[in-house]
């Protein structure tokens, strides 16, 4: 692979097209794409990747991308590797005949285990060469790695595993090993590698498309592409669609598909009633109760299977027996097939009451028994995204909403309706606030109801504009969910334990993340300890290059971006030293949050799903035309 962002068939030159596409072509592209911090380098040098298996090899090309994404199946089929540290140090012991406590202390300094398995390669004789490994054949086995089971399966993976590894060279067992931790660490996110392969398609089409079209071309490839994605989230569907009809015709080929779910859309936070009725000036909207329990998407498929998936698109059809066998009764005559966007919470039916958040979390996440079952849950549906056989994504809500009331019934503590309100006036609106909050809901979702007012799969859309119950009490706005990357070790009673964190927000168009502020309070000691054994887990001796913070904060341990926190604050301020959203807001400067506290830990998101720098800048901005303070240079500690 060549540094140029050029296309250039040559670089291909080590391999005869039609055959099957090397490993080391990818790693290598990865190695360069490690060095890159701008987006814009990253989809160049991962287009070029890409134009260069279409041209020789397209069969492979469903591999190299599904790779390039740090993935080897859909996030719905539930295959994952699952692989443990311990299990890749026992691999490259067999593989490399190194001692385990060699290569610990080597994890220490490196700060990687695929550091540790590229210095073991590097430094090893080999008496014969090995067949050269492929995309292909990687894939393949990381695949049959995730779906062996059961006896001496442990064995069998490590078989696999060190196979491959003794098979690598150079820079492959780098990617390989990160590949099985499932995480690549090169600050390489799916947008780019999605945005990546649009502009592949696009730059590979006969005829030409000629120069002058072509910015356009590679933009509308790029929204297709993400639009594609968010209703079928299938890279084989997607990437034979582009190589047989090219990428316009994907909106046509690929489609919602029942049983594979859609992106959750998500919703903009608003400080207020009145922010509210400003945007939605003109339009006809409702105000529907929030629930606070975790996001659940139902397919309810031909012939009566049931799948249940979160708001990550992962199985959760195990969790919930009892939603399972609830379904059938709340089904009207004639609803055959559907899909319902609905809020799962755990729910006392004695005092009919709603009950928190972590009441709900202490339920096991599969494998749950329907006998076994203390914990209650109720649904409550908000949305009908399909029924009997009718993709209803481009309708309006005011039309789904109907279909969902016609279509289904109520039944008490099990299955229920979003409690909702048609009404365009502040009184009425705070009033039915304070009811949602009194009956344990955390605000209201405001959604248009007739016009803009179609489901967007996986976007943060202005249609829908969430109120909670704290935005009234402190004038502060939405929480954050925030990865703490490093921390300062902890003075008097909390030694043992990490005395502070440092947190950060991601920026989508950079792919990194920012320092926003430091926290220490808000946490009990159990908690304070829980992360803090977690974290020691994740201890890496150099920051990661994707990390931006002031040189100045004098971080004490710099962890892996491996989980989310909740987080509320008083305010947001420019800081001299925080780098969140550098450059949206200030042009030197960043955001920082004031008296953070922490709330809880986000099991459901991931580092990347945290508050975006684009959100952050966008809290800091409402909060000064709301409040009319914010911006006053903060020194922060
Ligand atoms: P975000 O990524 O949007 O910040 P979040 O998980 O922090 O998401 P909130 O911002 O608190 O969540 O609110 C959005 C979530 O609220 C939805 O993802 C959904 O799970 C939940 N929810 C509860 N009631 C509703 C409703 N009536 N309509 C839509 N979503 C609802």
């Amino acid at each position: 692979t060549k540094k140029e962002t050029d296309f250039d068939p040559e670089a291909a030159a080590f391999w005869k097209p039609g055959q099957p596409v090397p490993f080391l072509f990818l790693a290598s592209a990865l190695d360069i794409i490690s060095d890159e911090s701008g987006r814009l380098a990253m989809t160049n040098i991962l287009c070029n990747v890409f134009r260069t298996v279409i041209a020789t090899t397209p069969k492979d090309l469903l591999a190299v991308v599904t790779l390039s994404a740090n993935r080897i199946a859909p996030a719905h089929e539930g295959v994952e590797l699952g692989i443990g540290d311990a299990a890749i140090v026992r691999v490259l012991t067999e593989a490399y005949g190194r001692k385990a406590d060699q290569i610990k202390a080597q994890m220490k300094t490196l700060g990687d285990l695929g550091l540790v398995a590229k210095a073991s390669r590097t430094s090893q004789r080999t008496m014969f060469k090995s067949q050269p490994l492929t995309c292909a054949k990687v894939l393949d086995t990381f695949r049959e790695i995730a779906k062996d089971s059961g006896n001496q399966s442990q064995d069998r993976k490590r078989g696999r595993m060190k196979a491959l590894l003794v098979a690598a060279t150079e820079c492959e067992p780098l990617y390989l090993v990160r590949l099985l931790q499932s995480k690549l660490r090169i600050g390489l996110a799916e947008k780019t590698v999605l945005a990546a392969l649009a502009h592949a398609a696009v730059l590979s089409e006969v005829p030409r498309v000629p120069a002058n079209q072509l910015t356009a071309r590679l933009e509308e490839a790029e929204e297709i592409m993400k639009e594609t994605y968010s209703v079928l989230p299938i890279y084989e569907k997607i990437i034979s669609a582009i190589l047989e009809h090219g990428i316009r015709k994907l909106p046509e080929v690929c489609n919602f598909t029942l049983g594979i779910p859609v992106g959750p859309m998500l919703a903009k936070p608003t400080t207020g009633v009145s922010e509210v009725l400003n945007k939605f000036q003109d339009m006809e909207f409702s105000c529907e109760y929030k629930y606070d329990g975790e996001r659940a998407q139902v397919h309810y498929l031909q012939g009566g299977t049931i799948e249940i998936y979160s708001r990550n698109a992962e199985h959760n059809t195990g969790k919930f027996p009892d939603i399972v066998a609830a379904m059938p009764r709340c089904m009207k005559t004639g609803t055959e097939t559907y899909v319902l966007d609905c809020e799962v919470v755990a729910y006392d039916r004695e005092k009919n009451k709603i009950l928190p958040f972590q009441v709900l979390s202490t339920r096991a996440r599969k494998g749950v028994v329907l006998s076994d079952i203390k914990i209650q849950v109720c649904l409550f549906a908000f949305d009908l995204l399909y029924l009997n056989g009718r993709p209803l994504l481009k309708e309006q809500l005011n039309v789904r909403r109907e279909l969902l009331y016609s279509s289904f019934q109520e039944i008490p503590g099990e299955f229920q309706f979003a409690t909702a309100k048609n009404s365009n006036d502040l009184e009425e609106i705070q009033k039915f606030l304070e009811d949602a909050i009194n009956d344990s809901c955390e605000g209201l979702i405001v959604k248009t109801l007739s016009k803009d007012a179609t489901y967007e799969p996986a976007k943060r859309s202005n249609n829908w504009l969430k109120l909670k119950k704290d935005y009234m009490n402190t004038g502060g706005g939405d929480s954050l969910d925030l990865v703490p990357i490093g921390a300062f070790y902890g003075r008097g009673k909390r030694v043992g334990v990490y005395g502070a964190f440092l947190l950060a927000c991601y920026d989508e168009d950079r792919e990194e993340f920012q320092s926003i502020c430091k926290i220490g309070t808000g946490f009990t000691e159990a908690v304070l300890e829980e992360r803090s054994v977690t974290l020691k887990n994740h201890v890496i001796p150099q920051p990661r290059s994707y990390y931006r913070y002031g040189e100045t904060i004098g971080v004490d341990v710099w962890f892996e971006d491996v989980e989310v926190w909740e987080v509320k604050a008083a305010d947001l301020s420019i800081s001299p030293v925080h780098r969140a959203a550098v450059g949206l807001v200030d042009p030197n400067k960043g955001i920082s949050l004031r008296f953070p506290r922490l709330m809880r830990l986000r099991e459901d998101k991931t580092p990347v799903e945290a508050t975006s720098a684009q959100q952050v800048a966008e809290m800091y901005r409402a909060q000064k035309i709301n409040h009319g303070h914010g911006g006053d240079a903060d020194d922060d500690d």
